[in-house]
This record gives C-alpha cells, structure tokens and sequence, in this order.
C-alpha cells in the first residue's frame, strides 16, 4: 500500500500555496522516497508534496526515464505553446486539452543540495509545469478554458453529492507512459465523458 493517500479536489491543501523548504535532511530525502512510492503506485509521471497534504515545495517525477526529486522548484524560462490531454490524480477520472508552454526552464535543488538547472520540453515540461502549479494551489482546473470550467466544476459537484450517473473509475491522472487513460499524446482522443 501506498504510503499516502492522495488528496483530492475540494481537499483545501490542493488550493493553499506551499512554503519554500528550508533545509535538505534525512527526513525530506525519506518523505521524497515516500512521495515517489505513492506516484507510482497511483500510477502517475509527477506527484507534488501539497497532493499528501505536505505543504512543502518538493515534488518529484518519472517520465519512464527514472525518478527525479526538485526541491524549490522554479520555472525561470517558457517558450512556445502545446496542446496535451492532460489529467491530474487529484481530479480523477477527468482529463482535458490543455494548452501550456511547450519549453521551459526550470532551476531548484536536488536532495544532495545540489543546484539544479534543467532544460525541459514536450511531457517533461508539461510535468514541470503541472507540479510546479501544485505547489503554488493551482488546479489544472484553473488552465481550462471558461467553458470547460464550468462544465468540469458541474460535474465535479454533482460527483460530490452524489448525483452523477457517471463511471466512477480512477483516473485518469498524470500516469505512467503504459497506463490508460491519462496524460496522453497529442493524437489520443479524449475519454468522451463530462
Ligand atoms: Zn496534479
């Protein structure tokens, strides 16, 4: 079992920005380790601290290339635009296009206190972004469009009162390159649901 469930929209340490870490230490590199078995688990390609209710400005990533950690992430560059169907594991079973910075730049720290400059694009600067968002309390929620809004804040309160008809399968989220549905390549066509 994961060691931590993950919260999930209305939980309000999803909308709360969180605090700059202060100090690298056994525990921060035991809650990073902790944090990569719930992503995986889940499964999904990046989890950020506020989504196990940890108001720390950590998260950590796998695109299928191997687990990495940022601690005080920040995007200091962004370049161009792409559209990607994207999901989150704290508003699951939903997923829509999303248009972001296909590129960016992103500096932080890693759990060796190293100083960390990446250079990112396509689904690892989308991850960037998604995470880096988590820790500021902003929901991909926020990067839809009005209509599409308004249409996933309907169908998330009638969720919430129980008066959906809809599936209520997990996921999609930010998942795993072999699970689906879920963040998906620009080609993948969209759940077709509310
Ligand atoms: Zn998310």
């Amino acid at each position: 079992m994961a060691p931590y469930d993950i919260r999930v929209f209305g939980d309000p340490v999803l909308v709360t920005p969180a605090r700059d870490v202060t100090e690298i230490d056994g525990d921060l590199v035991r809650l990073a380790d902790d944090m990569l078995e719930t992503m995986y688990e889940a499964p999904g390609v990046g989890l950020a601290a506020p989504q196990i209710g940890v108001q720390k400005r950590i998260f950590v990533y796998d695109i299928g290339q191997g687990p990495g950690v940022v601690v005080n992430p920040r995007i200091t560059e962004r370049d161009g635009g792409w559209e990607y169907e994207e999901g989150c594991l704290s508003v699951p079973g939903m997923s829509w296009p999303i248009t972001r910075s296909a590129r960016v730049h992103l500096s932080g720290w890693d759990l060796d206190g190293n100083e960390l400059s990446v250079d990112a694009d396509e689904l690892l600067a989308r991850v960037f972004q998604h995470e880096t968002d988590h820790l500021d309390g902003v929901l991909l929620l926020e990067r839809l469009d009005k209509g599409q809004r308004r249409q996933a804040l309907r169908t998330l309160r009638n969720r919430a009162i129980g008066l959906s008809l809809e599936d209520s399968r997990p996921g999609p989220g930010l998942r795993g390159p072999n699970a689906t549905p879920g963040l998906r390549g620009p080609n993948a066509t969209t759940a077709g649901r509310d």
